[in-house]
Parts: C-alpha cells; sequence; structure tokens
C-alpha cells in the first residue's frame, strides 16, 4: 500500500523539519532535495493547517525578514497506548513534535476477553486525558499497540495468545466509546516506528529485527513501514533456517529461525537438556535468567544454546541482506546478557554467509530495548496518519 506523492513529501518534508528545526526554508529544500517551488507549496499548505510556525529571526532593518520553520507542538496531540508484559496498561499524550506531555497507567482486566480489554484501554485513555493539560477535543488520534497478529488497515485483531474473542475489530470498539478515530499495530511495527522516529539517526531504509520471547522483524524502505499483501509484518522468525530435523515451532512448522534464536527457545531447549518440563509463559524470563548464570558458573551445553541462536540469526541476517542489502539492521533484545552472549558468533557468522561485496561492519547494531518505546512508536504511528492526511 503506497501513499499518494503529495503525502509522501508532506510527511518527508515534515520528518526532515522536525529533526533539523528550526532551519530555513531554502535549508529544508537543500536536504529534501524537493525544488523549491514544491517545497514553498507544502510549507504554505502545512502553515495554515497550523502543523508548522514560522518565526522571525532578530529584527531585520533591511530586506526581507529572515524566517526559520519549526514545527507547532501544539498543532495537534495524539494519545499512545500499550500493555506492558506485567499486565500494566500505559497511555501517553504526544505533541506533533512528538514529546511526551503527560502518562498514565492502570492494570489491565483480570479478564482474559479482548473486549474487556478494549474497555479497559478505553478507561486508561481517558483517565490519561483527564489527568492531562490537554482538552479531550484537542486529541486527534489514538494509537495503540499490541503483542497480536493486527491487521492496521481495518484495525482486527486476528490472533492474540493471551486473550480470547479474536478475529475482534478492537479498534472500532476503542473508536465507538472514545470518539476519537483509533489505529492499532503490532508491537513490533511500534517499536520500528519508535526507532524510525526517535532512535539515532532517523534512517529511512532499516530493518528492526527484536529478539524476545519470539523473533519479529520490521522492515522500513524509503521511509515507509513495509506492510505485505495480507496486511501484516512479515514474519521473520517464522523462514526456515534448518532445513530437515528442524525443531518443531509453535507456528506448526519445522526449523523456524524463532525455534533457536529467540528467548523461548533458549529456555526450552536447556529444559529438554536438563529433562524438565516445559515452563509456562509467564515463567520463561525467570528460567532464562537461570540458563544466563549457568553458563556464567561455565557450563559448556548451556553456552552452546547462545552460540547457535547467535550463528543462526547470523544466517538468516545474512539471507535478508543478500535479498535487500538494507542500509542498517537494528537488533533489538531485553537482556545485556543475551546480547554479549549472542553478538560474538552472531557476527562471524553474518561475516561468513553474507555476499563479499556486501559485506558491512557497521550495518548491525544490538541495542537494549526499553519498554517506553512502545508508547512512543504507538504515537509516532498516528502523526506519521496526521502528517500525511490531516
Ligand atoms: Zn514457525
Amino acid at each position: 500500500m503506497r501513499m499518494s506523492d503529495q503525502a509522501f513529501n508532506r510527511l518527508s518534508v515534515l520528518k526532515k523539519l522536525r529533526a533539523a528545526e528550526p532551519i530555513s526554508r531554502t535549508d529544508l529544500a537543500q536536504i529534501s532535495g524537493l525544488n523549491g517551488g514544491t517545497i514553498t507549496a507544502i510549507i504554505r499548505d502545512l502553515v495554515e493547517r497550523g502543523l508548522v510556525i514560522e518565526e522571525r529571526l532578530g529584527s531585520a532593518t533591511r530586506g526581507r525578514p529572515k524566517l526559520n520553520l519549526r514545527i507547532n507542538p501544539e498543532g495537534a496531540f495524539v494519545v499512545g497506548a500499550t500493555m506492558s508484559e506485567n499486565g500494566q496498561l500505559c497511555a501517553e499524550i504526544v505533541d506533533l513534535r512528538g514529546q511526551s506531555v503527560s502518562s498514565h497507567s492502570a492494570p489491565a482486566p483480570p479478564t482474559r476477553s479482548l473486549e474487556d480489554l478494549a474497555q479497559a484501554f478505553c478507561r486508561t485513555i481517558a483517565e490519561a486525558i483527564a489527568a492531562s493539560p490537554i482538552p479531550r477535543t484537542a486529541i486527534s488520534q489514538v494509537g495503540i499497540g499490541l503483542p497480536a497478529i493486527v491487521v492496521s488497515q481495518t484495525g482486527m485483531v486476528e490472533l492474540f495468545e493471551t486473550f480470547e474473542g479474536a478475529p475482534f475489530a478492537f479498534a472500532e470498539a476503542i473508536e465507538r466509546e472514545l470518539r476519537i478515530p483509533t489505529r492499532i499495530d503490532n508491537n513490533n511495527n511500534i517499536l520500528a516506528r519508535s526507532e524510525h522516529w526517535f532512535g539515532d539517526g532517523g534512517v529511512d531504509d532499516f530493518t528492526l529485527v527484536v529478539f524476545d520471547l519470539g523473533l519479529g522483524g520490521t522492515r522500513y524502505q524509503a521511509g515507509q513501514l513495509l506492510i505485505g499483501s495480507h496486511g501484516i509484518e512479515a514474519e521473520f522468525g517464522h523462514t526456515k533456517i534448518v532445513p530437515e530435523g528442524g525443531r518443531p515451532c509453535h507456528c506448526g512448522g519445522r526449523g523456524c529461525l524463532q525455534a533457536y534464536s529467540s528467548v523461548s527457545a533458549i529456555v526450552y531447549q536447556a529444559c529438554e537438556l536438563r529433562g524438565e518440563p516445559q515452563p509456562a509463559i509467564d515463567q520463561l524470563r525467570s528460567r532464562f535468567g537461570e540458563v544466563v548464570e549457568a553458563v556464567q558458573a561455565g557450563d559448556p551445553d548451556m553456552a552452546e544454546l547462545f552460540a547457535r541462536a547467535g550463528r543462526l540469526l547470523g544466517r538468516g541476517l545474512a539471507n535478508h541482506v543478500n535479498m535487500q542489502d538494507p542500509e542498517r539492521i537494528v537488533v533489538l533484545a531485553k537482556s545485556r546478557d543475551l546480547i554479549d552472549l549472542v553478538s560474538p558468533p552472531f557476527f562471524a557468522a553474518l561475516h561468513e554467509d553474507t555476499l563479499p561485496v556486501l559485506r558491512d561492519g557497521d550495518r548491525v547494531t544490538f541495542k537494549q530495548m526499553d519498554d517506553s518505546a512502545y508508547a512512543r512508536g504507538a504515537a509516532a504511528m498516528v502523526l506519521e496518519q496526521l502528517y500525511q492526511f490531516r
């Protein structure tokens, strides 16, 4: 799904302006690569809509005063909301610059129904707005990130492992109650948007890999998130990496990358080696901590699980580089220990399996994940909408 040229130009001008403000129109034309006439028309439109303000510099006594452009932070406000792993719902109010104005959190519902979850989000968002200095009428959109398979264009939750009632029209349920346009998306896409808007550099061409309980991947190209023809993001974790006799995956397939390179895969394999039963989902993180401790105490079998997770992820991303050659790849993980254990074998395998002409040691960065990225990413998703279509 591609946006119109006009919307694309407006979005790219606003993103450049946000990164470089305050900036003169001439400099903005230069960094955006658009011609003067196009920039002038876009800026006039954005000023009329109240999204951009022109600011007079000093008191010019002669000639035309020099003007600088800025994003009008009060041009619009949005809400970014998300659900944390410990069962809290968080809502953050963000201005047009992407800066947080206020935030609020409340516990998720005790039931496992998607309808109740939507209602709980409505309450948390309404409370966040009431507790903030921003009137409800000034909130343009709501963005919600969920750890689920979601079709963002329709607002449907298609599959949510820990909640019942899918498929469920989640965005519509929130809109009906709050009367504010609402968009939802999968958490991996939300993290990619956060990286694109708030990460260092704001790169337009990158792949984000989330190495957590599962393994997710999201691709940004030409400043836009790529959504597949089925409306969901690519499922990098389910690319097949071991051809025969591969480990079973929860998707029903075998040999998936996620069955080796994910926190849950490392824990499940450690339990198999020790002859212990598989732990429940809510035990995975504490059990993972125990496996890390075993490696640090010198257990070679546990160390090999991390080495293989790193090697196979390196091979999987080398395949991705050989096909798509993204400018940057960011791998997010919650645990610093995981990053330290996985990255040496990862980089060795990535180098070996990448076509020599495409080898670039600086392309991939491992980063420790910050939970606040979810709410910011959800806000960035709706800011992108405002920037394009308002
Ligand atoms: Zn799979």
